[in-house]
């Protein structure tokens, strides 16, 4: 067995993961936490290779680990106690690793013929584990997808996903005072909400609920921003409905005030709360559950924590992972249509896919 990697070092992603501790799995992992055309195709594979699988990988390599949140599993130490791990399973299965070498493309006739920076290397298989298009510096690259072409594999488009939203000019210019403030909020698009917290940014809208809704937000679609989640506006004004304080002094008892301040300007008017109707403050209710915001757009793959879409699941089997119309051909990780929400699932469903890949092969 031989690993091409372009990079001086392996696993540089897992290096930075997690801030540099690894956020490896996620104890909650299902299905229903991946976004794929085939939402189902995960399923083989996450129930073959779990996260308690490779929990007890991390564990009898003494690595220690805690839940964060959420059911995500972050190391006590470093993320580079993962590769070790990693480094050292290979070792002892034989693996031979080949660092730097770049892979410029690969055919095949009755053997796959890879080349490569160093030379050509035939194989009897061939598994295409080279990621998405995000974070191009980390060594990114569009091989796993020109190969798919190659073998005339179904792509689906690759999008950035987990990424920071941006925003058009005139509403940033109301709300770029409020960079840097964050806040709890649950948020809504094309039927996913996330109940996270929020961030301003100087382009627009980062964060975890920001970073998760991503990855279901399409051009020209609107997200729907719960700022007061768990409480209900409605008695929120109503407690305070014969009071002479603004609005926004109201509202900055449970928002940032920056952010009270910010919103009441877009959305509301900060008269005292006394001096507006009922159906005024029914309607500034509605708004505090329910914010719209239309992003102009994501910041891209140089920003995006994963890339969506990939090679098509229809074209691979789910148990192996391995291509229907070519035999020895497997497609693993991130370079399948397959993409997990923030939180460890990215890494579990490399894990899982990657392990029935390997006993495959
Ligand atoms: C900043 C950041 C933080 C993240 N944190 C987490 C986290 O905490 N938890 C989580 O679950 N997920 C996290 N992710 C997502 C996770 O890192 C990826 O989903 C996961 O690494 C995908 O694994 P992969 O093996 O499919 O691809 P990658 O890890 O991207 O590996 C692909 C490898 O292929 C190599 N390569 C590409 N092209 C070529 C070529 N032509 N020749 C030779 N080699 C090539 C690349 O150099 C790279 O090393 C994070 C991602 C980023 C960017």
């Amino acid at each position: 067995m031989l690993v091409l990697e372009k990079n001086a070092r392996v696993g540089e992603k897992i290096a930075i993961s997690g801030g540099g501790r690894c956020n490896f799995t996620n104890v909650s992992t299902t299905p229903d936490c991946f976004l794929s055309e085939n939402p189902d195709f995960c399923r083989s594979a996450l129930a073959r290779f779990t996260p308690q699988d490779f929990i007890a990988r991390v564990e009898s390599h003494g690595i220690t680990y805690h839940e964060k949140t959420l059911g995500q599993l972050f190391c006590d130490g470093s993320s580079r106690q993962i590769i070790e791990m990693l480094r050292s399973d290979c070792a002892e299965a034989g693996v031979e690793l080949w660092l730097p070498c770049e892979i410029a493309d690969v055919a095949r006739r009755a053997t796959f013929r890879v080349l490569t920076d160093r030379g050509v290397v035939v194989a009897s298989s061939l598994v295409l584990a080279t990621g998405g298009l995000s974070i191009p510096k980390l060594g990114a690259s569009d091989f796993a997808y020109r190969a798919a072409r190659r073998f005339g594999l179904k792509i689906v488009p690759p999008r950035p996903a987990l990424v920071p939203l941006t925003l058009p000019a005139e509403r940033l210019a109301k709300l770029r005072d409020l960079a840097g403030v964050s806040f709890p909020a649950i948020v809504r698009c094309n039927g996913a909400e996330f109940r996270e917290s929020a961030l301003f940014t100087h382009r627009g809208m980062s964060g975890p609920a920001i970073l998760q809704i991503s990855s279901y937000w399409r051009p020209n679609d609107v997200l729907s921003i719960d700022v007061l989640p768990g409480r209900r506006a409605v008695d929120v004004l109503a407690a305070r409905r014969a009071s002479s304080a603004e609005l926004t002094t109201v509202l900055a008892q449970h928002l940032p005030r920056r952010m009270a301040q910010a919103w009441c300007g877009l959305e509301a008017s900060s008269r005292p709360v006394n001096e507006h109707s009922d159906r005024e403050l029914a309607a500034v209710a509605a708004r505090l559950h329910d914010w719209r915001l239309e992003p102009s757009g994501t910041e891209g793959f140089a920003k995006a924590e994963v890339t969506a879409g990939g090679t098509g699941t229809t074209e691979l089997s789910s148990r192996t992972m391995e291509a229907r119309k070519v035999p020895g051909l497997f497609v693993i990780g991130e370079a399948v249509d397959v993409t997990g929400w923030l939180g460890g699932y990215n890494f579990q469903w490399a894990w899982s896919s990657g392990w029935v890949a390997g006993e495959a092969v």
